[in-house]
């Protein structure tokens, strides 16, 4: 992919991230069926550029997400032990496609990302998908989560959508995994 700079969101740029992990976060309640008190349990962040780690940023793919024993900031009860997942978002290789393509969009591109990477977190947490997995298992998720993204985002109304799904529907490197291995 080349050098691309690692220039975090701008204010408007985060302004519509944050819209977009908001549409996502609705999108994945609705169909996991979840409790705002449930959803709290999935411990996880979404998180951009500014508030990454150095070893937390990769220039290969749109998110990296990191697997933590413990979040920073859910207290755990007695001993309680849960994971936390932290989506680290690579604006700038976000920015990059959005760029590189006219017809693709911030608003729907960072919607399928979010999306995509909730799926991801919520079939870990419940132990549908394992962590630590094969790479031809780890292929065959990602088949079924970008599927699952599709059947999710298909029909919603945003405007340069159905770009991103027919472009994005088998992108080979939407994220990568790491921590506690
Ligand atoms: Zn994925």
């Amino acid at each position: 992919m080349g050098a691309i700079a690692r220039v975090p969101f701008d204010k408007s740029e985060i302004d519509t991230l944050r819209y977009a992990i908001s549409i996502s976060e609705e999108i994945i309640s609705d169909h996991y069926k979840l409790s705002t008190s449930q959803w709290k349990r999935y411990r996880y962040d979404i998180q951009s550029l500014k508030d990454l780690e150095e070893f937390e940023v990769i220039d290969e793919a749109f998110a990296q997400i990191h697997r933590y024993a413990r979040s920073p900031h859910h207290k755990l009860r007695g001993s309680e032990t849960a994971d936390y997942f932290k989506i680290c978002l690579q604006d700038h290789v976000i920015r990059h496609a959005v760029q590189r393509d006219s017809s693709i969009e911030l608003l729907p591109l960072a919607t399928y990302i979010a999306t995509h990477e909730l799926i991801h977190v919520v079939r870990f947490a419940r132990f549908i998908q394992r962590f630590e997995s094969s790479s031809s298992e780890r292929e065959a998720e990602e088949a079924r989560v970008h599927a699952l993204t599709h059947q999710l985002l298909l029909n919603r109304k945003i405007r340069g959508l159905e770009e991103v799904l027919t472009a994005f529907k088998d992108c080979r490197t939407m994220e990568t995994f790491t921590g506690m291995g």
